[in-house]
């Protein structure tokens, strides 16, 4: 199985892969983050807004492109709101305050100090985070 996968993404650009483990990561932090008690609705991060689930988006606290180590860490992307998000570029002062409210200051200072680190995703990485992260969504279920 595991050699499947290997041949199904040998030909593939770096920055198609990267893009496909966005995708897979993005589904199942959407699917972890819509777990409000009332169905079909979510709790934003940032702003704390029950929102229809319609609005949630996998918002990152610090931005992909720009801070690689963080780009697949589950602490560094949560549900939020598409207003937070997109309108407000991703509200990053109360993105944060939302993260220590769930982790506390000290987790928050570690997960900024990781993001600055010097970091390249290598091609079987990003291959092991598109295969992980789909059999991880299938896994969660709130139903
Ligand atoms: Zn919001």
């Amino acid at each position: 199985m595991e050699s499947l996968y290997r041949q199904k993404y040998q030909d593939k650009k770096l920055s198609w892969l990267l893009e496909k483990a966005q995708e897979a990561f993005n589904r199942y932090i959407r699917k972890r983050d819509n777990n409000n008690p009332r169905k079909g609705f979510f709790t934003c991060i940032s702003c704390g807004k029950v929102r229809d689930e319609k609005y949630l988006q996998a918002g990152h606290y610090m931005p992909a492109g720009s801070n690689a180590p963080v780009r697949f860490d589950e602490m560094n992307v949560h549900g939020q709101c598409v207003e937070c998000n997109t309108y407000l570029h991703g509200n990053q002062e109360a993105y944060r305050r939302g993260l220590v409210r769930k982790y506390g200051e000290e987790a928050v200072e570690d997960l900024e100090l990781k993001a600055k680190q010097m970091w390249k995703w290598s091609r079987p990485e990003i291959i092991a985070i598109i295969t992980d992260y789909r059999a991880k969504v299938k896994e969660v279920n709130y139903d």
